[in-house]
């Protein structure tokens, strides 16, 4: 395993739309495993192959509770809402005030390309949205309401 260079917000790469990934093979697993110690060491929750430099529709997200692998996810669902403050690690020091869903249902591909469907709600519901957004080319930063130089504790 090996950690990989989070791309900047500012970098071209984060407004591109990722690629669907068609075989997981024994690059896209590194890769994963890459993502996962890399968003460990920045202590992030969440963290998009397009922010490796990796134009692939992938991400996982590792809150402390839940760790989820995404390979071609998609959103299937999505209810109730919150607000509250976001960060990016392509943007480290800045959060953001965002609203988003509660509760978010994905499908996705695990690493062994099964299809899976999970739940997510609060703080993983929120990761969902923004990891699926950098996806397709998106950031979390278009939706702001209101910035500010810490994290709330709540969040
Ligand atoms: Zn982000």
């Amino acid at each position: 395993m090996a950690i990989r260079n989070i791309v900047k917000l500012g970098d071209d790469i984060l407004t591109k739309k990722c690629r669907h990934v068609d075989d997981i093979n024994e690059k896209i697993i590194t890769l994963l495993d890459d993502m996962h110690e890399t968003l460990i060491e920045a202590d992030g929750v969440g963290l998009a192959a397009p922010q490796v430099g990796i134009l692939k529709r992938i991400a996982i997200i590792d809150t402390g509770l839940d760790f989820i692998e995404l390979i071609n996810p998609e959103i299937l669902s999505a209810s109730g809402e919150q607000t509250g403050l976001e960060g990016c690690l392509s943007y480290p020091g800045k959060f953001g005030e965002v609203t988003r869903p509660m509760v978010v249902t994905v499908k996705a591909q695990n690493r062994r390309g099964e299809w899976y469907e999970y739940t997510g709600e609060g703080l993983t519901a929120r990761a969902l949205c923004h990891e699926i957004e950098h996806l397709d080319g998106h950031m979390f930063i278009e939706k702001v309401t209101r910035w500010s130089d810490e994290m709330d504790s709540e969040e």
